[in-house]
C-alpha cells in the first residue's frame, strides 16, 4: 500500500490477520507517520474483521515494542510500522514489523552530492526508509568511476548498509576499506554519529529537502555542547542513572557498572527506570544534580537544549571519570 511517499506492506498484515482470524489488532506508528494514522486503520478495517487500536504513546524505534498494551488490552496482533525489527531481540510472537520504504527519488540529490565526494572509495549507508535505494546509488556511483562499499551490521541491524541512531556497525564493518561515507537520509544525528564512529568524512544527502552537507561544522557544534555538558557535570554530586524499560533499550548491567564507577569516584547515585523521557518527568527529581542515560543514546544529544540539568551518555561519563580521553569521544551505541 502506498501512503504518502511510503510503500508499506499492509497487505501482508491483512493476510495474517485474516488467516489467523485475529479479532483485535494494535497499531504502533512512529511520530513522523502519525499524520496518516487514519489511512492505516481504514485499510485494515476495510480488509479484515478486526478492530484496530492505535497505540498513542510516542514511538521512535524498533526498540520500542508495545508489550504493555499487547498484554493488558487483550490484543491478538501488533503491527509495528516504520521500522525494521532488531534481530537480536528475537522473533516476537504475533508482532509484525512493516518498514516504510520511501519512494522519493534519490538521483537528483545524489547528483548534487557527487562533486563533494573527493575520494574514490565510498561507503554508502542509510536508514531503513531508504536502504532499498542503496543498490541504485551504488550503480550510479560506479558509473561515475567510484568504488562503492555497503557494509553488514551486527545483530541489531536488519538490512545491508542500514544504520540506527544506536548502532553504526554496518559502517564500521567497511570503514577500513573506504575513504569517506555517503549517507542517504534525513536529520543530523545519523550522519554525525557515522562520522564520530568511523572517523571518516561524511556527506549527507537528504532526499526530502534535497540538501547536501558535510558533517564537519555540525560536528564542531555538537562536540562543543557535549564538552560543556561534561564540564557542568564535574561539580555534580548526586547522579540519577536512567534505565529505559523499552525492550530494546534496557541496559541494566551497564547502569550497575556506572553506579559502581560513580561510587568509586565518591559520587552518590540512584537508579531510575522509565519508559518515556521528558524534561517534565526528570524535573520532578529535583534531588539529582545530573543524569546519565543508559536508554536511547539519542536522548542526551538530540534533546540537550530541553533539559535544565546535564544528561550524559555512558561514554561521556567515562570521560568525566577519566576512564576515557576526550579525544576518543564517540556516540553511545547499544551493543
Ligand atoms: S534505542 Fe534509540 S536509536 Fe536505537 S532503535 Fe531505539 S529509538 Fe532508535
Amino acid at each position: 500500500v502506498k501512503i504518502s511517499e511510503y510503500e508499506i506492506d499492509l497487505e501482508e498484515a491483512v493476510k495474517t490477520i485474516n488467516k489467523k482470524n485475529f479479532k483485535r489488532v494494535l497499531l504502533q506508528i512512529p511520530e513522523g507517520l502519525k499524520v496518516h494514522v487514519s489511512s492505516f486503520v481504514d485499510y485494515i478495517e476495510k480488509n479484515t474483521k478486526a478492530e484496530v487500536i492505535i497505540s498513542a504513546n510516542p514511538c521512535f524505534g524498533a526498540c520500542d515494542i508495545a508489550y504493555y498494551e499487547l498484554n493488558e488490552l487483550d490484543v491478538d496482533f501488533l503491527i509495528h510500522i516504520g521500522h525494521t525489527s532488531i534481530p537480536e531481540l528475537g522473533k516476537q510472537k504475533n508482532v509484525m514489523f512493516l518498514n516504510a520504504r520511501s519512494e522519493l527519488d534519490v538521483t537528483k540529490v545524489l547528483e548534487k552530492a557527487i562533486p563533494l565526494l573527493k575520494a574514490k572509495k565510498i561507503g554508502i549507508v542509510s536508514t531503513a526508509q531508504h536502504a532499498h535505494k542503496l543498490e541504485q546509488v551504488k550503480t550510479i556511483l560506479r558509473n561515475k568511476g567510484f568504488e562503492t562499499f555497503i557494509g553488514k551490521g551486527d545483530s541489531r541491524i536488519k538490512l545491508e548498509g542500514q544504520i540506527l541512531g544506536c548502532d553504526f556497525s554496518s559502517a564500521r564493518s567497511i570503514s577500513k576499506e573506504v575513504e569517506m561515507f555517503l549517507f542517504i537520509g534525513s536529520g543530523n544525528f545519523h550522519p554525525l554519529g557515522l562520522q564520530l564512529s568511523t572517523d571518516k568524512k561524511v556527506i549527507a544527502c537528504d532526499p526530502y529537502t534535497h540538501e547536501v552537507k558535510s558533517t564537519e561544522d555540525l560536528k564542531e557544534m555538537v562536540l562543543r555542547q557535549r564538552y560543556g555538558a561534561i564540564a557542568r557535570a564535574k561539580s555534580c554530586r548526586i547522579f540519577g542513572i536512567l534505565i529505559g524499560t523499552k525492550k530494546g533499550q534496557q541496559r541494566i548491567d551497564l547502569a550497575l557498572t556506572i553506579k559502581e564507577k560513580l561510587s568509586n569516584a565518591q559520587k552518590k547515585s540512584y537508579l531510575l527506570a522509565l519508559d518515556y523521557f521528558s524534561p517534565s518527568v526528570l524535573e520532578t527529581f529535583a534531588v539529582f544534580d545530573c543524569f546519565v542515560s543508559t536508554a536511547c543514546p539519542r536522548i542526551a544529544i538530540d534533546d540537550y537544549m530541553q533539559y535544565k540539568k546535564p544528561i550524559l551518555t555512558p561514554v561521556e561519563l567515562d570521560i568525566l571519570l577519566n576512564y576515557k580521553k576526550w579525544e576518543d569521544y564517540s556516540f553511545d551505541e547499544i551493543s
